[in-house]
């Protein structure tokens, strides 16, 4: 029987959620941050990293990141090439939204509801308001409110 190429099977069991994300569905997972990963190449690859490498050149160096907060997203628009550097301030950046230290208004929070109903990317929002992607990513799911 022939293989079925990884792709393939990531599209079969994926599904395009609201916010945009490319949801691998299927109950398996590597890494602390439980990844969605399938068998490539024989061995569990996450698939953020196989998008990654398909999508965006990605040659097993950089750190695949997402800018949005799902781990079992592998949608090229929500992934990009960073340093470890990157990883750790992003990590940072995740845990400042955590603690509420940003603030913003409810009327900065409905122009940024707008921005990404216009199909602005989180990473632009985040720049021009100051804030975290992961903060943009908790607006965009509905999880922050002013
Ligand atoms: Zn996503």
């Amino acid at each position: 029987m022939k293989a079925i190429h990884p792709f393939i099977r990531l599209l079969r069991d994926s599904e395009l959620t609201a916010s945009g994300c490319w949801q691998y569905t299927r109950p398996s997972y590597v890494g602390g941050n439980r990844y969605g990963a399938i068998k490539a190449w024989g061995k569990m690859v996450p698939v953020h990293r196989l998008s990654a490498r398909w999508f965006l050149g990605h040659n097993g160096n950089e750190h695949v990141l997402h800018t949005c907060d799902n781990s079992r997203c592998w949608s090229p628009f929500h992934l990009y090439l960073g340093s470890h550097e990157d990883n750790m301030h992003d990590k940072r950046e995740r845990g400042r939204g955590r603690s509420g230290k940003q603030k913003l208004t409810i009327e900065q929070v409905q122009e940024i509801k707008q921005a990404i109903e216009q199909g602005e990317r989180n990473m632009h929002i985040a720049e021009r308001y100051d804030i975290s992607r992961s903060m943009v990513s908790s607006i965009r799911h509905g999880r922050y409110w002013a």
